[in-house]
């Protein structure tokens, strides 16, 4: 059984015309056939796609019927009765508007009105489980104005908002498969930009706003072997995913960080499990250089003039957080305690550092710390956990 697209009142009106030439063709007329013939505000558009490739072979195969509850209404406008028939998510005209799967929401393209989403600037993006599952939330950066961005029944994880304030690129775990998406800083405007088997994961905008850098693990393997993860590059409307290819040899590549110029990219890097993670560079041609070897250091990130990098290292035995010059030199401590200090990134005007505390029992808190005299506070002070935090 085959789920056809909806028809589209562009391919009704192709109809309608066929109809209207064989008429004319039977009853011996001359028939228009060139563009200019047809009238001004005639030329067809293409019909915008609004079911993924993905999408439309699933619905292909044999299923229970009436096995997918369709959601009480659309997600963007509200109308009530989704066809169950598409699985849909959001309604087709919504679908149409906004240029994506109406059942997976895959972005099948990048609508102008996109572009005008209101920016929203100096606030921190975190998870938090506090509404049970792990959503994406974000607060001013004394902890104030909490916002929750995303609802819903999978855990989000790994904010970055772009440099414009507008995007937010978070990984979700959606069914079986762990993807890519956007939503704007407002919570609308949920995209998906991956639907495959692959995981993807971490990622980090490029100067320009449109191309994003990410983690790919396309060989998911099993047993004890830690599965090799490339860095990657992919559009924000979901289209150019691509290997960036490197000099050296690259196995298990965690949380890239973009440079503000776009022209390098620091990373978290281990060739097996158990061996020390440590922080490489690579350069817009594909040079590998090591900034930090020998102990584990993680996730590093780069500041907004590209001239340090705050990252954590356990080289103390126990995770600290550490700054360095971009070049690899001058590391300094921060944090020297007994707790878990780990994932920091930096405020946009480079005075201060988040981070995430795991205190005794396992939960985190997100806390800020003044860059020139260590002064911490905790600005999340939630029974469940806050995490990942990203500064924009
Ligand atoms: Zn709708
Ligand atoms: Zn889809």
């Amino acid at each position: 059984m085959t789920y056809p697209e909806w028809s589209h009142p562009a391919s009704l009106r192709r109809g309608f015309l066929c109809a209207v030439i064989l008429f004319l063709a039977c009853a011996g007329a001359r028939v228009p056939v060139s563009a200019e013939e047809t009238g001004p505000g005639e030329a067809e558009k293409p019909p915008v796609r609004t079911l993924c490739d993905t999408c439309t072979a699933e619905l292909a195969a044999e299923r229970e019927p009436g096995s997918f509850e369709a959601p009480k209404a659309c997600a963007i406008c509200s109308r009530e009765n989704l066809d169950p028939k598409f699985e849909e998510v959001i309604c087709q005209s919504c679908a149409a508007t906004e240029v994506q799967c109406r059942r997976c929401l895959l972005s099948l393209g990048w609508p102008e009105h996109l572009d005008k989403i209101e920016p929203v600037t100096d606030r921190i993006y975190f998870v938090s489980s506090r509404d049970g599952e792990d959503e994406l939330f974000r607060m001013a950066p004394d902890g104030m104005d909490v916002q929750q961005l995303t609802r819903n029944e999978n855990s989000d994880a790994e904010p970055a908002v772009s440099r414009d304030g507008r995007w937010v690129a978070f990984v979700s775990f959606r069914g079986q498969k762990r993807d890519l998406f956007i939503i704007d800083v407002h919570g609308k405007h949920e995209r998906r930009l991956t639907n495959s088997e692959a995981i993807e994961g971490a990622p980090s905008w490029f100067p320009d706003n449109k191309k994003i850098a990410t983690t790919v693990c396309t060989d998911l393997g099993g047993g004890n072997k830690e599965p090799p993860r490339g860095l990657s590059v992919i559009q924000r409307d979901g289209q150019g995913l691509t290997e960036l290819k490197a000099d050296a040899p690259l196995v298990s590549c965690w949380n890239p960080s973009v440079s503000p110029d776009g022209s390098t990219i620091v990373f978290a890097h281990f060739k097996k499990k158990g061996d020390p993670e440590e922080i490489l560079k690579r350069s817009g041609s594909g040079a590998i250089a090591k900034l930090a070897p020998g102990r584990d250091h993680y996730t590093p990130r780069y500041n907004s003039d590209g001239s340090k990098i705050v990252f954590a290292s356990t080289r103390d035995k126990n995770y600290e957080i550490y700054i360095m010059n971009a070049d690899g030199s001058r590391h300094r401590r921060m944090t020297k305690n007994d707790f878990h200090d780990s994932m920091p990134c930096w405020s946009p005007d480079g005075t201060k550092v988040a981070f995430v505390r795991i205190i005794g029992d396992g939960n985190q808190d997100i806390f800020v710390m003044n860059v020139a005299d260590y002064k911490k506070s905790n600005v999340t002070n939630d029974p469940m956990v806050d995490t990942m935090p990203c500064w924009r």
